[in-house]
């Protein structure tokens, strides 16, 4: 049988499979093409996974307890914005990310990616896994970054991206198709170069980076910091209050999940001077209004 056909004697060999594997497993097997089956899951998940990231932020906005935690509180995106936003987002998924998600199963397979196969990789072969893509595309995203705000680079592609100087969760993939290209590469292309070199990398460990990948990216653009927010318990998370103030000033934070390469190429002075002179300013704040009180 050819390759990209699925036949039941392929996946037989496996009694104890759980849950989501057998899903899995009948999944790939009522499609006859596995082109086709790998297309239409990985387009779904994509959109599932963005869009339902961006409802808790989108009703947050209605929630007033929350808007204390608000990094520009001042400013606030109009519906007919967010709408232009929703617009240009989805017309890029269609237009550019679907076309990309056809070919991907080929330049999986060719790389040796397993698709179809069951059971799914050790959870800690998973974990170390998703944790070098993490690694790759903040390196590969800060070094690509801070070129797109080079001149020309910024005037014709990386503009658009910046429309929005107080970003929300929906603006995440908001970005020129020749940006979208660019900075793509450095989610997928970490996957396809790990599993070129070790040949041992699975769809499902992909798509767990993806999803992971799409709520750290939406996360960084909602406008929201939360006592809650992951950079409060990891000191090297980057989050939104380190992406908001890239939107804000323009300057500076140019990385997406971690902190480190900001730090040791000096593109966050301008960040932890703001940062000093916002805590000062809570400080005086809260001194007076103890007084207040008193
Ligand atoms: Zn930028
Ligand atoms: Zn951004």
């Amino acid at each position: 049988m050819l390759n990209n056909t699925l036949g039941d004697s392929f996946f037989t060999s496996h009694d104890e499979l759980n849950i989501a594997e057998n899903a899995w497993k009948n999944y790939f097997n009522s499609f006859e093409s596995e082109v086709i089956a790998t297309a239409i899951i990985a387009f779904l998940m994509h959109e599932i996974v963005y869009f339902g990231r961006c409802i808790p932020f989108m009703i947050a906005d209605f929630i007033p307890s929350f808007a204390k935690y608000k990094l520009q509180p001042n400013k606030v995106n109009t519906v007919e914005e967010q709408w232009v936003c929703l617009k240009s987002v989805l017309k890029a998924h269609f237009l550019i990310e679907l076309p990309l998600i056809f070919s991907f199963h080929s330049v999986a397979t060719f790389f040796g990616m397993d698709i179809a196969k069951v059971p799914f990789p050790h959870w800690q072969t998973m974990c170390y896994q998703v944790a070098i893509f993490f690694v790759f595309e903040d390196t590969f995203h800060y070094w690509f970054h801070r070129l797109l705000h080079y001149g020309p680079f910024y005037k014709y592609i990386h503009k658009q991206h910046h429309e929005y100087s107080a970003p929300f969760g929906l603006a995440a993939e908001y970005a020129h198709p020749i940006e979208v290209l660019i900075l793509g590469t450095g989610t997928i292309g970490g996957p396809l170069a790990y599993v070129a070199i070790t040949q041992n990398l699975h769809l499902v460990t992909v798509f767990i980076w993806i999803s992971l990948r799409l709520f750290q990216t939406i996360d960084a653009h909602s406008g929201y910091d939360f006592p809650w927010s992951l950079r409060h318990f990891l000191p090297f998370w980057a989050g939104a209050e380190h992406h908001d103030y890239h939107h804000m000033a323009f300057v500076n934070c140019f990385s997406t999940s971690f902190r480190w390469w900001d730090h040791l190429m000096g593109t966050d002075l301008k960040y932890q001077a703001y940062r000093k002179k916002k805590d000062e300013e809570l400080k005086v704040a809260s001194t007076s209004d103890s007084k207040k009180i008193n």
